[in-house]
This record gives structure tokens, C-alpha cells and sequence, in this order.
């Protein structure tokens, strides 16, 4: 059997990586990118770029967004040269983007008189895993377009898990953003103390890394942190809307969440800084000017 037509867009640090493994995997693809010059590589690669979403999504069976979040998807969603004009029953739209559960369920509302399948699909990962096609895709929708897309999925990522129905998907997303929001400044907020205390982050590194409190993250992020260089891996101000979706999910359902909803505040203060194209890790930024020079690198 052919393989279904692919139509991506968001070319970004994670669409970019997604699209060429979806390319690699023998799929045929056509993308979209509001900024024409990042649809270049994948070009050269063989995919063909859509002048619209219209276009991309006409000549698409399955179309998956990679963008920003809410505002990027609505964007390219509506008006005259949106997706959803070239979107008709029978096709399925995923969002593999960070986005509120509600919203997730808003999208599928909008999508269902058209007749569109809608699947909630954000990733655990970042930059790299993208890149290595190791990513945890987070699905929620019907079982069996899942298990359907469940082969193109496994082109981008390592492992596909079901949960639940639209918005599910989101609201693992959020979940686990929300612990990673908090560890990122707990780390922080450790490396702070102790330099402000005339630790070294020598010892402060071999003790955490030798100890039980050692993880994949803690060690992904130690070399940013001693060099206080952070390149965008996942942008800080990706972080600063997700926990505000967090926390806005949270008023939806009643879970207590003091800690995440004052990280909200640290990334958005951080963000206004002018920190949110860095990676999230430079959130260690604002707690340094905080605690004065002697808590900085
Ligand atoms: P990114 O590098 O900032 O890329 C964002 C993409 O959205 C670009 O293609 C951008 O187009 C497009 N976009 C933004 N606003 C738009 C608008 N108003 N209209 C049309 N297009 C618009 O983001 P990313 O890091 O790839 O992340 C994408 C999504 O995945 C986000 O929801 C993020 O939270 C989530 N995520 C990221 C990571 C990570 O580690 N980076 C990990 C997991 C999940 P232009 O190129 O024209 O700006």
C-alpha cells in the first residue's frame, strides 16, 4: 500500500529535525514554513515546499504542525490561505507542538464539521532526540488513527504513548513540562547557593553526580551552567507558556500546583529580560542577578 502524503509545517529546531526523518522514512512530504528560507534544506533532501497551508494541506493526506504554540497554530490554521481550506473529510490534522489541553480540544471542535480527524501528539525531547528520531510521542485521539499513525510516528520518535483521548496528549505534556520547569530551577537555585557560599561547581557537580540525585537532565545541562553559555536547545520562552498552560489547567481542575505557578512568575520574569531565545536553563540568569555577583559563573 502507498504511503499516506505528508504535509509539515513548522520548520523550526524540532520541525526541521522531525521533517527529515519523516523524509528518511520513505514518506513523501511537502512543507510549509512561514519563513521560506528554513524550508531550503529539506528541498535539497527531496520534500516539496507549499507556497500556503492551503497548498500543503490539498496536497496532503495527513497534515502535522511543529509551531510555537496557539497563536502560530491559528495563524496558519485560518483566513483565506489557512490549512483548514484545504483540509476535507477523511484527512487528520496533528499537532505535535505544545499546546493547552483545551485548546487541543478546541482545535478538534473546529476540525470536526469539516469531517477532519484531529490528533493531540506533542513530544517528550528536544533538539536532539529530534534529531536522532528518539523522541516520546505523547497521543491523544481516537485509538485507531493513532495506530494508524503509529508507523509515521516512529519515524520521528522512539515510542508512541496512548493517552486518552484529545487534550490527553497535552495534558502529559504539561505534566511533564511542569516537572522539568521545576527541576531546571531547583538545579539553579542549587548551583546558586552554593557559589554564593564559596562552593566550587566542581565539587558542587561531582557530589550531585555521584549521589542519587544524578539524571540525564542534570547532566545535559552541567556544561551550560559552568560555562554560562545556552544555546537553544529548548527555548526559555517555550517553558515560560508552557507552565502559564499549566497553571491555567490547573484552575480548570483544581490541582495544586504552588511551585509551578511560581515558576510561572521566574520564566516570565526571565523572559522579559530578554532571556526566552536562550536555552531554559538560563533561568540560573535571574536567580544570579537576584542573589548578586557572588552567585553568578
Ligand atoms: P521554534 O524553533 O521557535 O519554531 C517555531 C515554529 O513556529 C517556526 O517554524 C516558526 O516559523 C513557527 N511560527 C511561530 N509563530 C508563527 C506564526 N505566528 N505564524 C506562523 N508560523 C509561526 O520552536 P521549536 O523549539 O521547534 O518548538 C516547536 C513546538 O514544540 C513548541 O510548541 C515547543 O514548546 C514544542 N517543543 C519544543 C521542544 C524543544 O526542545 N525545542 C521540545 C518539545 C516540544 P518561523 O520560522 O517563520 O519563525
Amino acid at each position: 500500500m502507498d504511503k499516506q502524503r505528508i504535509g509539515f509545517m513548522g520548520l523550526g529546531i524540532m520541525g526541521q529535525a522531525m521533517a527529515e526523518n519523516v523524509l528518511q522514512g520513505g514518506w513523501p512530504l511537502m512543507v510549509y514554513n512561514r519563513s521560506r528560507d528554513k524550508t531550503v534544506i529539506l528541498a535539497e533532501l527531496g520534500a516539496r515546499v507549499a507556497a500556503t497551508p492551503r497548498e500543503l494541506a490539498v496536497s496532503s493526506d495527513v497534515v502535522i504542525s511543529m509551531l510555537t504554540g496557539p497563536e502560530a497554530v491559528y495563524a496558519l490554521l485560518t483566513g483565506e490561505d489557512g490549512c483548514a481550506r484545504g483540509l476535507e473529510r477523511g484527512k487528520v490534522f496533528v499537532n505535535m507542538g505544545s499546546v493547552s489541553p483545551a485548546y487541543a480540544r478546541e482545535i478538534a471542535s473546529g476540525l470536526a464539521p469539516l469531517g477532519v480527524t484531529y490528533v493531540d501528539a506533542p513530544v517528550s525531547g528536544s533538539k536532539r532526540p529530534a534529531e536522532e528520531g528518539s523522541l516520546v510521542i505523547l497521543a491523544g485521539g481516537p485509538k485507531d488513527t493513532i495506530q494508524a499513525l503509529t508507523p509515521l510516528f516512529l519515524s520521528m520518535g522512539k515510542q508512541v504513548v496512548y493517552c486518552g483521548d484529545v487534550g490527553q496528549g497535552s495534558m502529559v505534556k504539561m505534566a511533564i513540562n511542569m516537572l522539568l520547569g521545576n527541576m531546571m530551577e531547583a538545579l539553579g537555585e542549587m548551583l546558586s547557593f552554593g557559589r554564593a557560599g564559596g562552593l566550587s561547581d566542581d565539587v558542587l557537580f561531582e557530589v550531585l553526580n555521584a549521589g542519587p540525585l544524578a539524571c540525564g537532565l542534570f547532566g545535559q545541562k552541567e556544561k551550560m551552567l559552568r560555562e554560562d553559555y545556552f544555546p537553544a536547545q529548548f527555548p526559555l520562552k517555550h517553558m515560560a507558556k508552557d507552565l502559564k498552560y499549566a497553571v491555567d489547567t490547573a484552575y480548570e481542575t483544581g490541582a495544586a500546583i504552588p511551585a509551578a505557578a511560581a515558576m510561572q512568575q521566574l520564566y516570565g520574569a526571565a523572559k522579559a529580560k530578554g532571556l526566552g531565545e536562550m536555552d531554559f536553563s538560563a533561568v540560573i540568569k535571574v536567580l544570579a542577578e537576584l542573589s548578586g555577583s557572588k552567585a553568578g559563573c
